[in-house]
């Protein structure tokens, strides 16, 4: 087929992806990946339908060559890889709204020397152009950092964001093919919630009046909240403390992923220097905090493990895949419209909350990539009256009734969002 044909087929293709509302068709498709081999250098060129933004980088730990384009569909099969190129493996996949990714599996330490977009003329497509070669792991690090192209990616996950994905051995967290709704794991079953109360055992967390302590009205709550969600009948429990005992902040969000969780709930009681303030707060992931306050909060609240003499340096590779890495993908916003229901609720529900309710920080129980996330700080201990509160039976179950609340239309929109 030629290439006019090909590109009218493209093109009829496109238009019926669109006429049947699929909501994989973009307007860029990734027609061909194909390798050119000098002495010099390895040549990649991606035949793109259209002229396109990009961005191009080195990974390590393993080593990835990683092309971001806006959305794109995949037509280029499965790419032959002449072992010349040192290219083990290539996986593609959207990686957050408007952005998708190509990854490629490098065996050993590669160079971009550049990187480069050349418009369509005569009887070739438009093509991205890629140079690069083989380094040493001191090249690799001198190069370290280096971005080709100017594609903006908010939430970014390039070199130089030491605390994201980049440089982490945690390929199949990358999120890339992370559909738009988070898959429900327990399909079949009813959706299993993961109750997290903070601190335990060693670490009191924030102090209250007359010795009330964090780990003792958090766990309260999260029982509480248990009772009621598993009065409805309509969903599974799981807490990941239901006692006063220690567990690690990764282990929090190993073992709601081992058990599959459809929704993590993570319940503190914060402390500030100002005893006037107080009210409710949902926290949902972001590496950028909402203000210095939220910022120095997840700060405290990711000390948990430092407190027990943990260092996290000699964790495992696995927990520090866990922690460090995380996708930038859909979990994030059903993680965020989880959150403002949730605050919708808190407030018609007669929960006193803090302005902005909805905030954003770096905290480390919110790393799971695969399932939505959110930080409750229920209030604050610092505050005794409020503290009080806290403590008393028919508050948390005034809280826990809108924090089931918001559970319940969280779960409705997903119910709504699959069946059409
Ligand atoms: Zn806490």
């Amino acid at each position: 087929m030629n290439r006019f044909l090909k590109n009218i087929a493209l093109a009829l293709l496109f238009l019926c992806l669109t006429m049947t509302g699929s909501a994989s068709a973009y307007a860029l498709d990734v027609i061909q990946v194909r390798f050119g081999l000098h002495n010099e250098k390895t040549r990649m060129v991606l035949d793109l339908s259209d002229v396109s933004d990009f961005r191009v980088f080195a990974l390590s730990d393993p080593y990835r060559m990683v092309i971001d384009l806006p959305g794109f569909n995949w037509k280029a099969g499965s790419v032959v890889k002449p072992p010349q190129t040192g290219i083990s493996d290539v996986r593609q996949g959207p990686l957050q709204p408007g952005i998708s990714r190509i990854v490629f599996d490098m065996k050993n330490a590669v160079s971009v020397k550049s990187a480069f977009l050349l418009p369509a003329q005569n009887e070739k497509s438009n093509r991205l152009v890629i140079d690069f070669t083989s380094a040493s792991p001191q090249e690799f690090a001198a190069d370290k950092g280096k971005i080709f192209g100017t594609l903006r990616v908010s939430d970014d996950t390039a070199p130089g964001q030491e605390t994201t994905l980049a440089g982490s051995p945690a390929n199949d967290l990358l999120g890339i093919d992370s559909p738009p709704i988070p898959p429900r794991k327990s399909f079949g079953k009813k959706p299993l919630i993961i109750i997290d109360p903070g601190h335990g055992g060693i670490d009191p967390g924030a102090p209250g009046p007359s010795n009330l302590r964090e780990k003792d009205v958090v766990l309260a709550l999260g029982l509480e909240l248990k009772k009621q969600l598993l009065a409805t009948g309509r969903y599974r429990v799981m807490m990941t403390r239901d006692k006063d005992e220690f567990i690690r902040l990764a282990d929090r969000v190993k073992f709601a992923r081992n058990n599959s969780g459809d929704l993590f709930v993570s319940i503190h009681a914060d402390s500030v220097h100002k005893a006037n303030i107080r009210g409710a707060s949902v926290y949902t992931l972001s590496q950028k905090a909402s203000d210095a306050q939220t910022a120095k909060l997840a700060e405290k609240e990711n000390k948990a493990d430092l407190i027990a003499g943990i260092d996290l340096s000699t964790e495992d590779e696995q927990v520090a895949n866990i922690l460090y890495d995380f996708a930038m993908t859909d979990t994030m916003n059903q993680s965020k419209f989880f959150a403002n229901t949730l605050v919708d609720r808190m407030k018609s529900g007669g929960v006193s909350t803090l302005d902005n309710t909805h905030r954003y920080a770096g905290f480390a129980v919110l790393k799971a990539p695969d399932i939505p996330s959110i930080l409750i700080e229920s209030g604050f201990m610092s505050n005794a009256s409020e503290a009080r509160m806290l403590n008393q039976t028919n508050y948390r179950s005034k809280m826990a009734s809108s924090i089931r609340s918001g559970i319940d239309a969280y779960f409705e929109h997903v119910r709504l969002t699959q069946n059409n």
